[in-house]
């Protein structure tokens, strides 16, 4: 088989690629060295409750294009995510929003707290946490201490092995304060699950007669890169290559390891149903609990007809490339830096583009990655 374009990866930045490439006529080549598609966002059943294996994933966007894409290959379930924190003896909402605020401070303190937030960052709003610290009225102040403390910092540090400060803006970004009641954690357009789980939207994409699929199948057992030539089972590969891998691995770490944070999912079955919202934070110190949140599935499909409950217990880790996944790029200066590096040996490969989070060293959500994919795929030719 002559293929116009391999693409390596088979979660969504490689499928996405591989149908619309499909689509235009191209014979397209699509591996993954799992045995399953899907890559992170796979799912299956397991005594009726899907379960996500590498962790929740939950579809949200406000890109209609993204929305209408995946509606081809899926109906879906309408679903709107909340978080509950366990602080020290309470369980609020997270993000922190009016309601964890009524539930922390007395009434007086609540109202005078709230009304500050009105007025200085208006009604239904996100604030970013590091925002709120440098606030200079005192009350503000002490809001914002009291939420770092209880909901942020621990958590953080056990999710990235780091001190909180040692962050970048756009990680401690993600953790806002709602000035509302509204304990959505997500306010996008669109928010659902596929009714039929994320693999089955896989298995749709890729089934075309333009579209070959190799499962357990790693890049290196087929695809070679050297001196600007890309080289296909020993012979000079004449088509286009769309990588959606680890960046470091595609040039054998040449440069160095490019640092990622892992996760160590445990499974758990339960009898009933386990706790009140899809997931729930454990913001305290490591040394009380060292996992940072626990996922019942059940929640996400309305699934509380069965006796029994599936969880997922997160305990964050050090990544170990011969040991375990890379989930999250750590985002510093340095690592950047070295990204870049790697970028510029790429650029040395006219027929090869980089796409995903892997690729790109980039924390994408699902419809960031399928629209960057969409975009990609219309300008190969
Ligand atoms: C714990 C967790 C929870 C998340 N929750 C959400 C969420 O709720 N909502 C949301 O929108 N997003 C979520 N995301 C983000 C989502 O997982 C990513 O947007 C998505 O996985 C990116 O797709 P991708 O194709 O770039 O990468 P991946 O899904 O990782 O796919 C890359 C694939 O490439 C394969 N591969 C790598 N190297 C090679 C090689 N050399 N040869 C062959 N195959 C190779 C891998 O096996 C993998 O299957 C979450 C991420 C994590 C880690």
């Amino acid at each position: 088989m002559n293929y116009d374009i391999i693409v390596v990866g088979a979660g969504f930045a490689g499928a996405t690629t591989a149908e619309r490439l499909a689509r235009k006529g191209k014979q397209v080549l699509i591996i993954d060295k799992r045995e399953h598609l899907g890559g992170n966002a796979y799912d299956y059943f397991e005594e009726g409750i899907l379960i996500h294996r590498y962790g929740p994933h939950i579809f949200h966007t406000n890109h209609e294009k993204v929305f209408n894409y995946l509606s081809e290959f899926t109906e879906w379930y309408p679903y709107r995510h909340r978080v509950l924190g366990h602080l020290k003896d309470k369980i609020v909402p997270i993000p922190f929003n009016f309601r964890s605020i009524d539930e922390c401070f007395d009434k007086e303190k609540a109202e005078k707290l709230k009304a500050l937030l009105i007025s200085e960052y208006g009604e239904n709003k996100k604030i970013p946490i590091m925002e709120l610290l440098k606030n200079e009225d005192e009350d503000v102040k002490e809001l914002a201490d009291f939420i770092f403390e209880n909901v942020f910092k621990y958590y953080t540090m056990k999710q990235w092995g780091l001190e909180a400060h040692e962050i970048d803006a756009a990680v401690t970004a993600r953790v806002p304060v709602n000035t509302s009641y509204d304990d959505g954690y997500f306010n996008d357009t669109y928010q659902y699950m596929p009714k039929d789980g994320y693999t089955r939207i896989f298995e749709k994409m890729l089934k075309s007669e333009n579209i070959t699929v190799m499962l357990g199948t790693r890049m290196s057992d087929i695809l070679r890169l050297k001196d600007g030539k890309i080289w296909y089972k020993g012979k000079e590969f004449g088509g286009k290559v769309v990588y959606t891998g680890e960046i470091d691995a595609l040039f054998d770490y040449c440069l160095g390891d490019l640092p990622y944070r892992s996760l160590d999912l445990k499974l758990e079955k339960h009898d009933g149903t386990y706790q009140q919202a899809a997931t729930e934070n454990y913001p305290c110190p490591k040394e009380e609990r060292a996992y940072t949140r626990i996922t019942e599935y059940k929640h996400f499909m309305n699934e509380f007809q069965s006796d029994i409950t599936y969880i997922h217990r997160e305990f964050p880790q050090a990544y170990d490339k011969n040991m375990n996944i890379p989930y999250y790029p750590i985002f510093t200066p340095a690592n950047q830096e070295l990204y870049e590096k790697y970028v510029k040996l790429a650029e040395g490969y006219e027929d090869l583009y980089l796409l995903g989070r892997l690729a790109e060293y980039k924390y994408y959500n699902m419809d960031a990655i399928i629209l960057k994919a969409l975009e990609l795929a219309e300008t190969i030719e």
